[in-house]
């Protein structure tokens, strides 16, 4: 009994690890395929992947040879994997949540962040950025994921977001005088462009891979005001080159338009949010090519959140009732107006894995399904810059793969049901079920 558990064991450790080792190759038969490439599907497919990379799309039903993996997905739509531009893997909202930050240690987050990224990841989503952390845990988060110690997406993380004194990410909003202490460029506070600099260079210091800004007020934040400008052009100016020292993007939360318009100026890469965007910003907007991460599920969330009493504190009820509703109408306008769109949830907010669920109100919101997909793939990636590795499917490309059952393009609810994972060629969910992650190696 016992011998022949082993000896399932090492028949199923051979069959996983013979695709790398032995230079094999994983054919996928697609029933039908969405590269992110072109506006089209395409029918009856082979994608041929070897190693972390797809290496050929063939037309028809490929025979595998010998030693080959065969995954048979005919009965799907097989897709790139998915971005989200904007998550917050150490956290997730609760009514606790506020408690939670005078009670819990970094270990505590920490913990919670390896399950987020791997229902992050076992959701079709195989790259996002994190914009606003704890303690700086996407760091080793990404730094695990990377090395193949924990599943999880392909993180590009901000670390800790700047604000101003009182801003949105001033982290000691809210807390009685004695508790508040000075915080300053290190904890993510700047009030000039020394500070700025300094702050900037300090998250270069720690591992980040971009710069997040509070441009403006913010719900979730125990302050009054949810849209008012916090930043000077003097101090977003500062950000913004220091940024551009160090090959870091800017991502600027803004809900107000004079602080939105201010920061698309300075040069950000995207407005997060935008809820209270008008047309003036859309054009500036155009004109400077920035990129606009909607978050409409967040907006959803806090609305429904705030007609339930005693959910958040009273400082931030009337902000959740007021900016909630108003994201999906300003999705709408911008899309019309032709602004770019970069998928973006602010997950973390909500739970985590249903990240998805940001395409139903996009489609909603009048963007046709294909275009919904390609923002969160092909338009993600060149936001990114990483085009060339990722974003869609095609020969010499990461193999980071998705598939769903059915059709998205006639039904986009069902992304939010993905049963197929692959990520640089390692598969981590197989017909809806999690895969063997204990034995994930990364390949070379
Ligand atoms: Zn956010």
């Amino acid at each position: 009994m016992r011998l022949s558990r082993i000896a399932t064991l090492l028949l199923i450790a051979v069959l996983l690890c013979a695709p790398s080792d032995l230079g094999a190759r994983t054919l996928i038969h697609a029933g039908k395929l969405i590269d992110g490439a072109t506006g089209d599907a395409t029918a009856e497919k082979t994608l041929v992947v070897e190693g972390k990379k797809i290496v050929e799309i063939a037309d028809g039903y490929l025979d595998p040879e010998d030693g080959d993996e065969l995954i048979d997905l005919r009965d799907s739509t097989v897709l790139p994997g998915l971005m989200d531009m904007h998550t917050h893997l150490t956290n997730e909202g609760s009514p606790h949540s506020y408690m939670e930050r005078m009670q819990l240690n970094p270990g505590d987050y920490a913990i919670r962040s390896v399950v987020y990224a791997e229902r992050t990841l076992m959701a079709g989503f195989t790259t996002v950025r994190d914009v606003g952390d704890r303690y700086n845990l996407t760091v080793p988060l990404r730094n695990a994921i990377n090395g193949g110690i924990v599943p999880g997406p392909r993180i590009f993380t901000a670390t800790k977001s700047l604000a101003t004194t009182g801003g949105h990410a001033d982290p000691s909003n809210g807390m009685r005088a004695d508790l508040q202490g000075d915080p300053g460029p290190r904890e993510g506070v700047v009030n000039s462009a020394e500070d700025a600099r300094k702050a900037v260079r300090q998250r270069y210091k720690d591992g980040a891979d971009l710069i997040k800004i509070t441009a403006t007020g913010g719900v979730l934040s125990l302050a009054k005001n949810s849209q008012n400008p916090q930043f000077t052009d003097e101090v977003l100016r500062a950000v913004v080159e220091t940024a551009d020292d160090y090959g870091f993007m800017v991502a600027a939360h803004a809900h107000g338009a004079e602080g939105m318009k201010r920061a698309v100026r300075a040069g950000v890469a995207t407005i997060e949010h935008g809820t209270f965007m008008d047309d003036e910003t859309m054009q500036l907007m155009k004109e400077h090519g920035t990129y606009y991460v909607p978050t409409i599920m967040a907006g959803k969330w806090v609305e429904e959140k705030a007609a339930i009493d005693g959910y958040f504190p009273d400082v931030v009820r009337p902000k959740a009732a007021a900016v909630g509703p108003a994201i999906s109408g300003t999705f709408a306008k911008a899309y019309a107006a032709g602004v770019k769109i970069a998928f973006g949830t602010d997950t973390g907010v909500s739970p985590h894995g249903e990240n998805a669920k940001e395409f139903v109100y996009m489609v909603e919101g009048g963007m046709p399904p294909m275009e919904a997909i390609r923002s969160a793939t092909a338009v993600t990636a060149e936001l990114l810059g990483i085009q060339a590795e990722v974003g869609t499917l095609e020969a010499g490309k990461l193999a980071d793969v998705i598939a769903v059952r059915g059709d998205p393009l006639d039904d986009i609810g069902i992304l939010q049901s993905v049963d197929f994972v692959m990520k640089e060629g390692v598969v981590y969910k197989l017909a809806g079920d999690p895969g063997p992650v204990e034995l994930v190696t990364p390949k070379d």
